[in-house]
């Protein structure tokens, strides 16, 4: 037996467990059927902009990625944290109130939201940032819409700043999911900050495969069966070991192991805009230079979230251009018009003329990530037979987060098993 374990999938989870794994002085093989590592984190560059795979995001308060990443070495940048919410054809600040005394003029969200909601707002946090997060993970579970109601936040600040934020971030517009994960995603907004490494999310990953020794991972090489002590790969090559981790995602996991647990996925349409300065002028419009989420509270059925991203790293654009990025949930590739309907709403966000805004990329994702509906558990098991594990974000929860956990509990079993 040449190795002790090979891990199929070289997204987070499977290179967090190989990392893992390698510091124990185990032998690894990560098996990946991509040209590269990072799963769903992966950075495309064209033109000389840095084009994330589907907009997202680390935050700070992660723990697993506390433990697992040098934030350092990543030169993390940060957003303002907040978010610049688009109602009755007006700009509306709205900042965390801890966020230092500068911020305070804008906590207030002028003409927004109720004090009743924002002080419903405040509580919320209060509950889901400073109580334990076991707790959290505990509490009574429903859909999100309600849970927020249970909290006195009115119809109107629903609709009007958590309905469009959350709904960008759960990949969920009808706010169904569950209350437990939400409650988990509060917290990690309270308690962190809103990130990404300078060069694009795929330095995540990146850095995680160059802790591994060389040789360690196989790119290009797609796993077609698994058994316990061995995998076979397409062309029919065998590879064994001692024990085998599946650390794809959940449709390919359950179809390599024959589960029939697959979640529902969500999905989002990102579109990745260039606004020349000579055309659109960005230093005009507030929105297109502050590194702040903008959402769009008078057509949240259109854009999710939009965000100048090279304000947030200048290294996503050349010089003289911003990068907007700018998504809309669900995967709608076939939606005739989308991208046109999209760019006129950003010119009125953003104002400038549409055309001063190139399409640059769209990338449409059926699958970026698992439903957490409600009743929404944590920690499913990650060993399904002698010698063969499982992980993955939907093993814990949908998030960078979710695959890290989880891929450090099935290093751990089969740590503790062999
Ligand atoms: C557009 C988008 C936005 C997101 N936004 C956020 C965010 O803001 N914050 C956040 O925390 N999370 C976000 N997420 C979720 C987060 O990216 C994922 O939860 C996480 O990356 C999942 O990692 P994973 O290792 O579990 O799975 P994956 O990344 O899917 O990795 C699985 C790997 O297995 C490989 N594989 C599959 N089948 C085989 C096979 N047969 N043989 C060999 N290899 C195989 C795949 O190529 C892939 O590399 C987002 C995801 C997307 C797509």
């Amino acid at each position: 037996m040449e190795r002790d374990v090979v891990v199929v999938g070289g997204g987070l989870a499977g290179l967090n467990a190989a990392r893992l794994l390698v510091a124990a002085g185990r032998t690894v093989s990560v098996l990946e059927a991509g040209e590269a590592v990072g799963g769903r984190v992966r950075t495309d560059v064209v033109e000389g902009f840095r084009l994330d795979r589907g907009f997202q995001v680390l935050n700070t308060s992660y723990p697993a990625a506390k433990a697992a990443l040098d934030f350092a070495a990543l030169d993390l940048r940060p957003f303002v944290k907040g978010a610049l919410v688009r109602f009755a054809a007006e700009d509306h600040r709205i900042v965390d109130p801890l966020s230092g005394w500068r911020q305070l003029p804008d906590v207030v969200g002028k003409g927004l939201l109720s004090w009743k909601d924002r002080a419903s707002i405040v509580r919320l946090s209060a509950a889901c940032g400073y109580a334990p997060a076991a707790g959290q993970l505990a509490a009574s579970d429903g859909a999100t819409s309600e849970f927020l109601s249970s909290f006195g936040v009115s119809e109107s600040g629903q609709t009007r700043f958590l309905g469009p934020f959350l709904s960008g971030v759960l990949l969920d517009p009808a706010l169904e999911t569950s209350s437990r994960y939400t409650r988990m995603v509060w917290r990690s907004f309270v308690r962190g900050r809103v990130v990404v490494p300078a060069t694009g999310m795929q330095a995540i990953p990146d850095q995680l495969a160059g802790g591994l020794p060389p040789g360690c991972v196989r790119v290009n090489t797609t796993v077609t069966s698994v058994a316990a002590g061995a995998v076979t790969i397409s062309g029919g090559e065998r590879i064994e070991a001692r024990s085998v981790i599946v650390a794809t995602d959940a449709t390919s996991a359950c179809r390599l192991l024959g589960l029939r647990e697959e979640p529902r996925w969500r999905g989002v349409t990102t579109f990745y805009h260039v606004m020349e300065e000579t055309r659109g002028d960005p230093g005009r419009s507030r929105g297109a230079v502050d590194p702040m989420l903008r959402l769009d509270a008078e057509h949240p059925d259109l854009i999710a979230n939009t965000v100048p991203i090279s304000s947030v790293s200048p290294l996503y654009a050349p010089r003289g251009s911003a990068l907007i990025s700018t998504s809309v949930v669900g995967d709608r590739r076939s939606e005739s018009g989308l991208e046109e309907r999209v760019r006129h709403r950003l010119a009125v966000l953003y104002r400038c003329a549409p055309q001063g805004l190139r399409l640059l990329r769209a990338y449409s994702i059926d699958q970026a990530a698992p439903a957490a509906m409600p009743p929404f558990a944590t920690r499913k098991p990650v060993r399904v037979g002698p010698r063969l594990y499982v992980c993955g974000d939907w093993r814990d929860t949908p998030s960078i987060q979710g695959a890290l956990v989880s891929g450090r509990r099935a290093a751990n079993a089969v740590l503790e098993a062999t």
